[in-house]
């Protein structure tokens, strides 16, 4: 039994992460700031004795024993990460040092969740790791993109000059119950407007692509990380090889729900990437890891918990 922190905790990854660890027999502390996170993703977990929830900005020194940490924290969808660009920038850089900070101190293996968007608008597609990526820093999405990037760099400058214990993936567009009904991110929009008879918002032409990864399998993938052995760091690519177009997975969620909404269609965002998709192998190959649920699965899933949100009045943020 380990004393694993989650910052993060009660967002969408890190609330099934959370669960996954406490049902490994673990000790999970919680720590979250509810920027987007809700209790409500975390409520079943409170009664256990195993668990421990703390209200706590990463941005903050926090001193805690622990043996594991999943550094989760910071909002993820584009909807919320620009809604405070000067914020998401100190939660990922600060946020990390502080976590690597107590990493040291504590000689705590740590896991960091950097994302696809490191990658930027790709040039070079699938995205292996060894891609270093296309990036403005002055864009929109730098906030997120340009934060990620630089946690990655203070985390092997800590492994390189510390000698930490640690574990970078790159995730990829992950999907499933438990995503916020309201941050803009394309399944969930799509999933709600068809519940709710809403047209669906496809942005730009719909050809615009991305690749879906069901919840389950990337936090497999976590799992699986955090368990190779000590020189393995990463950084190493987890989400789903399938590539769909936008257009494409509006169909998808029109046939699942059965919903007649009409689809229009929306100028494209600023900055947005027209195409991704993560080059497994590395995974695959080290970690024996690939997604394994179907696209249609996952979203029938998906689907079954927005309609018990809508059901329960509860589409706005808890
Ligand atoms: P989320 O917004 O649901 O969860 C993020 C959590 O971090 C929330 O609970 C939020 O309240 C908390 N948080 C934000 N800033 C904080 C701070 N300063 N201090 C403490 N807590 C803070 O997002 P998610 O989809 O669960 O993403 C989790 C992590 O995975 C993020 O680091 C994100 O960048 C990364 N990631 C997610 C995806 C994806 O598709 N969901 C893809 C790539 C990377
Ligand atoms: N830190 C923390 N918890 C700890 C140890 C450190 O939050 O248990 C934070 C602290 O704010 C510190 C940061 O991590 O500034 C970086 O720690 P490090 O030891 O690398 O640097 P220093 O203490 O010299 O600033
Ligand atoms: N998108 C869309 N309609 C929506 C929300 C998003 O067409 O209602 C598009 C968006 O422009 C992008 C893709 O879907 O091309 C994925 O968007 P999301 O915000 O989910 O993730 P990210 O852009 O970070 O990969």
């Amino acid at each position: 039994m380990s004393r694993i922190l989650v910052t993060g905790g009660a967002g969408f990854l890190g609330s099934h992460l959370c669960e996954r660890l406490l049902n490994a027999g673990h000790e999970v502390y919680c720590a979250d700031n509810f920027c987007t996170g809700t209790k409500y993703n975390i409520q079943h977990l409170l009664n256990n004795t195993c668990f421990e929830l703390i209200r706590h900005d990463v941005t903050l020194p926090l001193y805690l024993e622990v043996d594991e940490i999943y550094n989760l924290a910071c909002p993820a969808s584009p909807v919320h990460y620009q809604l405070d660009p000067v914020q998401t920038l100190k939660t990922s850089v600060e946020g990390a040092i502080n976590m690597l900070g107590l990493a040291k101190r504590t000689k705590a293996k740590i896991f960091q969740a950097s994302s696809s968007e490191v990658y930027g608008d790709p040039e070079v597609h699938p995205q292996p790791e060894s891609y270093w990526g296309k990036v403005n820093p002055v864009c929109m999405r730098a906030c997120y993109m340009e934060g990620k990037r630089c946690a990655e760099t203070l985390f092997f400058s800590y492994y390189r000059q510390h000698g930490l214990q640690i574990k970078v993936a790159r995730i990829f567009n992950t999907y499933g119950p438990r995503m916020h009904p309201n941050d803009g991110r394309v399944i969930s929009n799509f999933i709600v407007q068809a519940l709710k008879g809403d047209d669906i918002t496809i942005y730009g032409t719909g050809q615009q692509t991305r690749s879906f990864c069901y919840i389950e399998d990337l936090i497999e993938g976590l799992i699986c990380l955090m368990g190779t052995s000590t020189e393995f760091t990463g950084p190493i690519n987890l989400g789903s090889p399938y590539e769909i177009t936008i257009a494409h997975l509006a169909k998808r969620v029109l046939a699942l729900t059965g919903s007649s909404s009409k689809l229009v269609f929306l100028p494209m965002p600023k900055d947005d990437p027209q195409q991704r998709q993560p080059e497994i192998s590395q995974a695959r190959r080290l970690l024996d890891w690939q997604p394994s649920v179907m696209l249609d699965h996952g979203l029938s899933q998906t689907i079954t918990y927005f309609e018990h949100l809508l059901c329960m009045g509860n589409d706005s943020s808890q």
